[in-house]
């Protein structure tokens, strides 16, 4: 297979560097006006208006990089034609999505980690990718697609599905992504289809804890073993690690050699395939449990802060086995998945509060201990004597959060019982009740808001899953 897309995401690559390059030197040559200015009494914003006056306004949104790129292209990249507009287009694209979060985080507009100045992507560390929005493209029959300038594709893994909903009309594709990953070339195409409204499926509620040692436990009593794909591989990855360390890396003004690149693209396939292994079994559990279960019932687990750092503070230090571990099963995105498929099959998530004491809380006779070890993966009842297994002790719980709202403490009027958790327009509702969990030093080792528990039901999300069209190799 020739490397075809490779040269449109080249062209990403370069339009996006090329655009960032205009813009740095842009506000590089308004800060030699603006700071003088400044000195001389000006207020900021009429110092940037008067600068905008010899240097023209900023070009950073997606409509005027464009305007500049298509100005500049022929004198910047007389071999433009090669590749299709739209590559040049999505590399722009990303830049002013880039330069907006920046700006934004900057201003403190911006929920989340603060995003920094974009920088400029290098051949080889940045992801080789492209999208698509007009223009002759699409899925073609059920093994190829189409996408514009590189023509029909015969692709490796089927495409059927998808080709069966575009001809009956009840789907249209609105774009396509194309990005590699590990020597493979996928397409992803977002899509706009009806779909029938589900009728809530009829299976109990069903409450799942991600567990460390299990990948998860469900208020069933049924435990899904952990995908240990990385474990099993672990020995083969530490093999390739080591081969690769002994021969000649890149470094700078030298390019690695050929056998480097060559273990390096082993590596790099052994991990893409323990990642595609365990993102096929979330896939299969998280379908099963949303087709299965009237509501689904997991904990805010965060993630981030779980696996923060291996020295970290509180409950998590030095917990670098359990952070692999914790990655390894992957529970944000079990979550994720959970959120939109709910959302297709008619039942619903709730997502307990991060504070909610489900492993601390006996599921017999709820009374709440007030600290738990996560070491100790048994939990043991002080009044009633029940000894069960610490994860599905909290999955059982979970499960009891919407089989009895009223039983623990969430407030009356708000639950109206049952899987009948109400869902305003923002899609979450936030339940006040009186705390069981007494102490401070709650689940996660943080101080818990005092009397405060949140319930958040989620809904309706799409996520393309991207096709195999072919490799490198
Ligand atoms: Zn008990």
């Amino acid at each position: 297979m020739p490397l075809f897309p490779a040269g449109h995401a080249g062209a990403a690559r370069f339009a996006y560097n090329w655009g960032l390059d205009l813009v740095s030197n842009h506000l590089a040559a308004r800060r030699t006006l603006v700071v003088p200015a400044i000195r001389q009494g000006a207020g900021r914003e009429e110092a940037k208006c008067w600068a905008d006056g010899p240097l023209g306004p900023l070009p950073w949104t997606l409509p005027a990089l464009r305007r500049a790129w298509n100005q500049a292209k022929d004198s910047v990249a007389p071999w433009w034609a090669e590749n299709s507009k739209e590559s040049y287009n999505s590399g722009l694209d990303a830049l002013a999505r880039a330069l907006d979060a920046w700006s934004k985080s900057h201003r403190g507009a911006r929920k989340g980690r603060s995003v920094g100045f974009p920088r400029f992507k290098t051949r080889d560390g940045a992801r080789r990718s492209f999208r698509v929005t007009t223009g002759a493209f699409g899925v073609t029959d059920s093994r190829h697609v189409r996408l514009p300038r590189i023509g029909f594709i015969r692709t490796k893994e089927p495409t059927t599905k998808l080709a069966r909903l575009l001809d009956a009309g009840s789907a249209r594709v609105l774009s396509a992504a194309v990005s590699e990953q590990a020597g493979h070339w996928y397409v992803s195409f977002t899509c706009e289809m009806d779909r029938p409204v589900p009728q809530p499926p009829a299976g109990p509620a069903v409450g799942v804890d991600v567990g460390v040692k299990s990948l998860a436990v469900l208020s069933t009593g049924e435990a899904i073993e952990n995908p240990k794909h990385l474990s099993k591989y672990r020995r083969r990855m530490a093999r390739l690690q080591r081969e690769g360390s002994r021969r000649r890396g890149p470094a700078k003004g030298r390019a690695p050699s050929k056998r480097w690149v060559r273990s390096a693209a082993r590596l790099g396939r052994a991990h893409a395939r323990v990642a595609a292994a365990r993102s096929d079994g979330l896939h299969k559990l998280t379908t099963r449990l949303a087709k299965g279960h009237e509501t689904v019932v997991v904990e805010d687990l965060s993630v981030a802060a779980m696996t923060a750092s291996a020295k970290g503070s509180g409950l998590w230090r030095g917990k670098a086995g359990l952070n692999r571990a914790v990655l390894d099963a992957s529970p944000g995105v079990l979550r994720r998945r959970l959120t939109y498929k709910t959302a297709w099959y008619g039942s619903t998530l709730v997502v307990a509060d991060r504070w909610y004491p489900s492993s601390k809380t006996c599921s017999r006779c709820k009374t709440v201990k007030a600290k738990l070890s996560l070491s100790k993966r048994t939990y043991r009842c002080e009044r009633c004597g029940l000894v069960p297994d610490r994860d599905l002790n909290a999955a059982v719980n979970l499960a009891s959060l919407v089989e009895s709202p009223t039983s623990i403490g969430i407030a009356s009027g708000a639950g109206t019982g049952r899987g009948q958790l109400p869902v305003n327009a923002q899609g979450e509702e936030r339940f006040m009740g009186s705390p069981r969990c007494s102490s401070t030093n709650c689940e996660d080792g943080s101080t818990a808001p005092q009397g405060q528990r949140t319930v958040t039901a989620t809904r309706q999300q799409v996520a393309p899953k991207p096709v195999l069209v072919g490799s490198d190799r």
